[in-house]
């Protein structure tokens, strides 16, 4: 793999210069090295190759250890940060059937062994060293398995293979020809946002510097962070460069070294990419599309002011070894036809966990990987252009959440008869919460508040709507559940004047 090759040669060569940042806490690329080596030596010894090792926390150091000593030993691991509820871990821990548990923090037994944080420590300090191996991975070995919310209401792991990761890292790389020095990160590791920052930063030999969770909820501590990092690249969605704006201190005269923006995970609106050009002049805004089934992003488009005019920004050209095609009711679409955007190539993972690929939007096109988004698009002048989803899944800051996971999940409280769960939008038109409509059986007497806390203890947060407890369900012509009545309802455009005798 040309990417941990990279690295490899980065944290033998570099030494003191400073490799991982999160808060007080800064690893130089020695203490990387060695790190992730004590760390590879010892699940080396005791664990089986291509066996999932499952990384457990919130971006502390120790995580970016075990991420290397993962990638270098053979195992690939799926990260899960600490922001999961226990129900949701266990799901994923029954889907991925990892060998062992690295916890960064502390968590209940398990049936697996578990290496503590404290464990973790002390093999990452400890006073032998010990030599990083050599890369040698091959082209369709797993390298990391990333879950994401499933409409069975149980999450899916998408399985990345190695040729994948070096296929977007030597995008990211012919991207910058002149390396960043400081990049910074806003994503959790279980959100495949953070893998465009992670492991080319890495590759390059820069400062990945690390926003954490408590940081982005502190308004002065993050801008005094931002400050600090002297960041040249930030990777971020497109919610977190707005949640920045609505500072008029997020200029160029406070971050000077803000040189580039990548971003991905949802819609970049023209507002925002405007106001980003006149806070910070030259400024290069890459906007990069893609889901996580096919490793980040497979296209990107340049923003300038010319694009930031338009109505709907461009998502760009496909990278190398990518293909998109346009289908509509199974035919290629034409020239700036609408249709749903199907990627073929080199980038599209190897499937979900347990599940056979051609059982689910997984295919094969011309001998080639493919995957069918359920975006919807168009192509100009090669150039793609997303409108949104034919389906019911939206992105609340980024995060991507199926309708139907959530709904599963409320139906799986006692008591609870009948779910809906719609979405409820700002002016611009982002979602910004999630509004449940809930029927509770006959008998039940569970209040709000109750169902809110059980459901926080299956869901996280950002998943977690707004829960209402009705008698009975608006019903539509064709007698379901009229679930665009209950969307203006929760947008506050419709009033609640559901029929009893609707009742189901
Ligand atoms: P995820 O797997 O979490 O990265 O989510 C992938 C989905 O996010 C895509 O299928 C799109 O619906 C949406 N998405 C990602 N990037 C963009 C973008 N630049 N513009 C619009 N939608 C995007």
């Amino acid at each position: 793999m040309i990417l941990l090759e990279r690295i490899w040669k980065n944290l033998r060569e570099k030494g003191d210069a400073p490799a991982y940042c999160c808060e007080t806490q800064r690893l130089s690329y020695r203490d990387l090295g060695e790190w992730a080596g004590r760390l590879c030596g010892y699940l080396q010894k005791r664990f089986v190759p291509g066996v999932p090792v499952l990384v457990y926390g919130h971006k502390q150091p120790v995580m970016a250890a075990a991420f290397l000593a993962c990638a270098f030993g053979g195992f690939p691991f799926v990260p899960v940060d600490s922001f999961t509820p226990k129900e949701r871990l266990r799901a994923i821990l029954d889907s991925a059937r990892p060998q062992a548990l690295l916890a960064a923090e502390p968590l209940p037994e398990e049936k697996i062994p578990v290496l503590s944080p404290e464990v973790l420590d002390e093999i990452c300090r400890g006073k032998k060293t010990v030599p990083l191996p050599y890369p040698a991975r091959k082209k369709d070995e797993f390298f990391y398995i990333i879950y994401t919310s499933g409409s069975t209401g149980t999450p899916k792991g998408v399985m990345v293979t190695c040729e994948n990761l070096d296929s977007f890292a030597n995008w990211m790389w012919a991207m910058f020809p002149q390396k960043p020095a400081v990049v910074v990160n806003q994503a959790a590791f279980s959100f495949d946002l953070s893998v465009a920052d992670f492991w080319p930063a890495l590759s390059w030999g820069a400062q990945e510097y690390i926003l954490s969770r408590r940081t982005q909820r502190d308004y002065p501590s993050l801008f005094s962070q931002l400050e600090k990092s002297e960041g040249e690249l930030m990777v971020l969605t497109p919610s977190f460069a707005s949640l920045l704006l609505a500072d008029q201190s997020f200029c160029a005269q406070r971050f000077p070294k803000l040189k580039t923006l990548f971003f991905c995970g949802e819609t970049l609106l023209p507002k925002t990419a405007q106001t980003l050009l006149e806070r910070f002049s030259g400024l290069r805004i890459l906007n990069a599309y893609g889901p996580t089934e096919c490793t980040v992003a497979v296209t990107a488009a340049k923003i300038g002011e010319k694009e930031a005019a338009a109505a709907l920004l461009p998502v760009g050209n496909p990278k190398p070894g990518m293909e998109i095609r346009i289908e509509n009711e199974g035919r290629l679409a034409k020239e700036g036809e609408e249709g749903e955007i199907v990627l073929v190539g080199d980038s599209v993972a190897a499937g979900y966990v347990g599940t056979k690929p051609h059982a689910t939007s997984f295919g094969m096109r011309d001998g080639k990987r493919s995957y069918c988004t359920g975006d919807l698009g168009w192509m100009e002048n090669g150039v793609l252009y997303c409108k949104g989803r034919l389906d019911s899944q939206v992105k609340i800051r980024g995060y991507r959440v199926e309708l139907q996971d959530v709904e599963k999940n409320l139906l799986a409280l006692p008591g609870v008869d009948e779910a809906a769960v719609v979405s409820c939008q700002d002016q611009e038109g982002r979602t910004v919460r999630l509004a449940a409509f809930v029927r509770l059986g006959d008998g039940q007497d569970l209040t709000r508040q109750q169902l809110q806390a059980l459901l926080a203890q299956r869901l996280p947060a950002y998943m977690c709507p707004v829960i209402r407890i009705v008698q009975v369900f608006p019903l539509n012509e064709n007698g379901k559940c009229d679930r665009k009545k209950l969307k203006e309802i929760a947008n506050g455009k419709g009033t609640f004047k559901a029929d009893p005798n609707n009742r189901k």
